[in-house]
């Protein structure tokens, strides 16, 4: 138990309130303070994701007023973290950073995830750090400056300035505001002041949120019936997607969105914007608010309305003319794939005719889930015939490096990915029962030097063979050479060339291949 506690700020991170319980006791040792609040000198307190928040709420004087939920929920990033994420992850999220003293899959899956962009330095409002000293004494961390997007005071309207304490992975510094130098840089464009202060109205909204959660599915249902107020989705939520891009890109200025790291591109079909709405993923807690804001909506109506969505039923299939002897036809030719290849999982089918599959998949899905062969877990071994198999590799696999070796025109390395496409084999060639096969594989693929001297031996030949004179700068082009620019590999192409020079020119020197060969290469 520790005898002293700060008051706790409103909205202020925990970790500021750690900093100023440090400074209050005038503590220097930064591993005293981990110990004062858990009993142990260990690192487990991170500034996004504190952990054991329940022990730590056991050891404040006011224990009872504070519990871990408190903390939780009141000073620090879950509740931003984890809305749109589903309650059962939230769930465990929740649960590690009370009860746990080690960070849980989950915790490290959502931090790493790639849609989780955290800020690197702790972030601050000048003019509200200096009237928190006016009226307070002192300043601390406020969460709302802190979550990822967020660019201005939503107080004093000017752009939060950036500090020097690192605000990802475990940080055992505890500054306060007060101990660091103030800046006054303003370098944000001010038009996107007025969409900044919109966002973060939106995130001001999940941090008093409550605990109800969503299903992705709900949230994407959610989206669509929005979209369909606009105009940007049919009555049964089909969304049209050029359209929505085009109204997207001109709602938002271009370098607005590239500030929050949310750059739409030129091209609509391969946007994040309209790929954002398939159940597979989580999607980036940024992207999700850019689009409430965009359809002029708010948390609160998202997790209102959600789960009342209810779209026409879809006529989708009626509409579109498919012209029935096309269908036919394919259908003939899927079938023939499916029996052509009977030990095949669906994505490999897939694979075998893609614009057979989509065509069905498109017009006749029913039909295509009820003849296609369920993925059933191989029972490998068993059914597969490997001796015959790896025989019957090896003797398409000798052919194709034969192939590749002799084809005309510049050279291609004999890789196992050029093998693989010279085959035309859909499986995998390193399967450890195509003993055959590897071990033949392992011995005619090139490194990359053995792959650069066969293409300079085959520039040479190419450029005598053509009567010209020959040079250095010439070999370089003929064999698009001139990529490398640095290092080792540039210094090895040289070589080469020299030697191969030197033995036209009738001094024999054998190319030491090996000499160069760095892990790096490899
Ligand atoms: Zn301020």
């Amino acid at each position: 138990m520790i005898n002293v506690f700060p008051k706790m700020y409103n909205d202020e991170l925990l970790y500021s309130v750690i900093a100023r319980y440090r400074r209050m006791c005038g503590l220097i040792n930064k591993g005293a303070v981990i110990e004062d609040f858990y009993g142990r000198r260990q690192g487990m307190f991170q500034m996004l994701f504190p952990l054991h928040l329940n022990k730590l709420s056991s050891m404040i004087p006011l224990g009872n007023k504070i519990t871990g939920e408190k903390l939780l929920l009141e000073h620090t990033m879950y509740p931003f973290y984890t809305k749109f994420l589903s309650e059962q992850i939230s769930y465990s999220i929740k649960d590690s950073m009370l009860n746990k003293t080690n960070v849980s899959i989950m915790v490290k899956t959502c931090l790493n995830s790639r849609n989780v962009s955290v800020n690197k330095y702790l972030k601050y409002c000048p003019i509200c750090v200096a009237e928190d000293k006016k009226t307070l004494g002192e300043s601390y961390w406020r969460r709302e400056h802190q979550f990822t997007g967020v660019f201005f005071c939503s107080k004093h309207m000017v752009q939060l300035q950036e500090s020097k304490v690192m605000m990802r992975k475990i940080n055992n510094q505890y500054v306060c505001p007060d101990d660091i130098k103030i800046t006054n840089v303003s370098s944000i464009n001010e038009e996107y002041k007025k969409y900044n202060l919109k966002y973060i109205s939106l995130v001001k909204e999940l941090i008093g949120a409550d605990e109800k959660r969503l299903e992705l599915f709900d949230i994407n249902r959610f989206y669509r019936f929005k979209l369909y107020e606009i105009g940007l989705a049919t009555k049964c939520g089909i969304i049209y997607n050029k359209k929505l891009f085009d109204r997207f890109s001109k709602f938002y200025p271009r370098g607005y969105l590239y500030l929050l790291k949310s750059s739409l591109g030129d091209d609509a079909e391969n946007s994040w914007l309209c790929k954002f709405f398939s159940n597979k993923h989580n999607k980036s807690i940024v992207k999700h608010l850019l689009l409430l804001q965009f359809l002029r909506s708010s948390i609160s109506e998202m997790f209102d309305k959600a789960e009342n969505v209810e779209f026409k039923k879809s006529n989708y299939k009626k509409q579109i003319q498919v012209s029935k002897l096309d269908l036919n036809e394919r259908k003939k030719e899927w079938m023939k794939i499916i029996h052509d290849n009977p030990d095949s999982l669906r994505c490999e089918l897939r694979n075998i005719n893609k614009a057979v599959y989509s065509y069905i998949y498109k017009y006749d899905r029913d039909w295509y889930h009820e003849v296609t062969p369920k993925n059933v877990k191989r029972n490998k071994g068993a059914s597969i015939d490997w001796n015959k198999r790896d025989a019957e590799f090896l003797e398409k696999v000798k052919a194709a490096v034969n192939n590749i070796k002799n084809r005309s025109g510049k050279p291609v390395r004999i890789s196992v990915g050029s093998i693989k496409r010279e085959t035309g084999i859909e499986k995998k060639l390193d399967n450890i029962k195509l003993v055959k096969t590897r071990k033949y594989i392992e011995t005619v693929v090139e490194s990359k030097e053995e792959y650069l001297i066969r293409k300079i031996e085959w520039g040479i030949t190419e450029i005598l063979g053509n009567g010209e004179t020959i040079s250095k700068n010439k070999i370089r082009k003929k064999c698009v050479l001139n990529c490398y620019r640095t290092g080792k590999t540039k210094k090895f192409i040289n070589d080469v060339i020299d030697t191969e020079l030197d033995n036209i020119n009738g001094i024999s020197k054998p190319i030491e291949k090996n000499l160069y060969v760095s892990e790096s290469l490899l």
